[in-house]
């Protein structure tokens, strides 16, 4: 079933970005899509700024979503993501800049002109309304036919998967049905662009995972341009197509998720899109000297004193005894497992802690334990250089190999 009108701007058309990533290309994602002859920009910000009295809460924000695609805007609390959001939807005014919206310039339009749907964290239903009278709400006030609202909201009730609640009140309904209901309100007046202000953040942790599923089922069925903000990033990670991460009113980087992941710009990306142990890059000259020691210098980067080692805890190898390739010699700390993963923390010389993350497998010997003394070897680390505010991804093979 598709509920999404054949809209000649595009909007609703769908793209094959998610099924193709493309993690360590390292292309800018809006150079990719420029190339694809059909793709449209659904939403353009341009030199977004916004101050609050003397607080500047965005700093010349650009950024373009492209037209079918579910887009994660994403960034610490206080970062201006839903200052963003609501300058988009019309709900609040940009010091400076503008948006587009499907081309169009939509920066002094009204709310209702904006053609923009919603779905709030507090953006509550209408208590005193039905299930469906909150779907068709936007529709009564388009005066539209009653019979096409009647069939409108029977399609939305099928999507949102809530067939039989439609004389239901609010109150009557589950958290993650009201946000549901909420997303069907949204999309009734199929609009041009959605956007979702940490939908799910008043949900409890279950019902949060099996909505973000729901919510990307959802996405690839209906194609409508969504950005989606939230501060979570194993969340932006389960529903997204492509990461804007904003810093302290800054964008910091934008792309493909993994890309993001694997080559981060910033050492502010490479920590908020998961756990990542920083180590001075002297460190690496910490393994014994007779036995397969590090290089004094990797390729492509002279070693510097204030360069930094980031290597993520599920990227370190541990074993019992050296195995010929370059490794550090660590003391086990403390072991914790998680379920799926049992993690280690390790101690390089003392005074360098690290933590490594290893799948729970009944076959393998895990059996270590604090005091021992182990052998860890980065499989894929990333050098920070400083000076230049470069990283220089490292793949560590039979010999050193620097990709650049
Ligand atoms: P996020 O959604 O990323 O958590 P916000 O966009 O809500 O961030 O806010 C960004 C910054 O602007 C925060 O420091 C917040 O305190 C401030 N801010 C937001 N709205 C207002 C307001 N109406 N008045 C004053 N400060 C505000
Ligand atoms: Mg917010």
């Amino acid at each position: 079933m598709t509920i999404a009108s054949s809209s000649s701007t595009g909007v609703f058309r769908s793209t094959e970005t998610r099924s193709k990533p493309d993690p360590v290309a390292g292309r800018s994602w809006l150079t990719t899509q420029a190339a694809t002859k059909e793709s449209t920009v659904a939403i353009e910000v341009r030199n977004l700024s916004k101050r609050y009295g003397t607080f500047q809460a965005i700093k010349d924000v650009s950024f373009e979503v492209i037209a079918g695609q579910l887009v994660a805007l994403l960034g610490p609390s206080g970062s201006g993501k839903s200052t963003i959001l609501r300058i988009i939807a019309g709900l609040e005014v940009a010091d400076t800049g503008g948006v587009l919206l499907t081309g169009e310039d939509a920066t002094r339009l009204s709310v209702q002109e904006r053609g923009v749907g919603f779905v709030f964290q507090h953006y509550a239903l209408f208590r005193h309304m039905t299930v469906r009278n909150n779907i068709a709400f936007g529709l009564k006030v388009r005066k539209l036919p009653k019979s096409e609202i009647r069939a409108r909201v029977d399609e939305l009730l099928e999507l949102v998967q809530l067939t039989g609640y439609a004389g239901r009140y609010p109150s009557q309904l589950s958290g993650g049905q009201r946000q549901r209901v909420a997303l069907a309100r949204a999309l009734a007046p199929r609009p041009k662009v959605l956007l979702l202000d940490e939908p799910f953040g008043a949900l409890d942790a279950k019902v949060r995972d099996e909505l973000r599923v729901w919510l990307r089922k959802l996405h690839d069925e209906v194609h409508v341009t969504s950005l989606f903000v939230t501060h979570d990033q194993r969340e932006a990670f389960e529903v997204a197509d492509q990461f804007i991460v904003l810093n302290a009113g800054k964008v910091q980087q934008v792309g493909p998720p993994q890309s993001l992941y694997l080559r981060p710009s910033s050492p502010f990306v490479a920590q908020f899109l998961g756990q990542v142990n920083i180590l001075p890059l002297e460190t690496i000259q910490l393994g014994s000297r007779s036995e397969a020691p590090f290089p004094s210098s990797l390729p492509g980067l002279a070693l510097q004193s204030d360069a930094q080692i980031y290597v993520r805890p599920h990227d370190l190898e541990v074993q019992r005894e050296r195995n010929g390739r370059p490794c550090w010699g660590a003391r086990v700390e403390r072991i914790t497992p998680l379920g799926g993963v049992v993690r280690m923390e390790l101690s390089i010389k003392g005074d360098h802690r690290i933590q490594l993350e290893l799948i729970s497998d009944p076959s393998l010997d895990l059996n270590f334990a604090p005091g021992d003394t182990v052998f860890v070897t980065p499989r894929h680390m990333n050098v920070f250089d400083a000076k230049s505010h470069t990283f220089h991804p490292v793949v560590l093979g039979h010999e050193i190999e620097a990709r650049a």
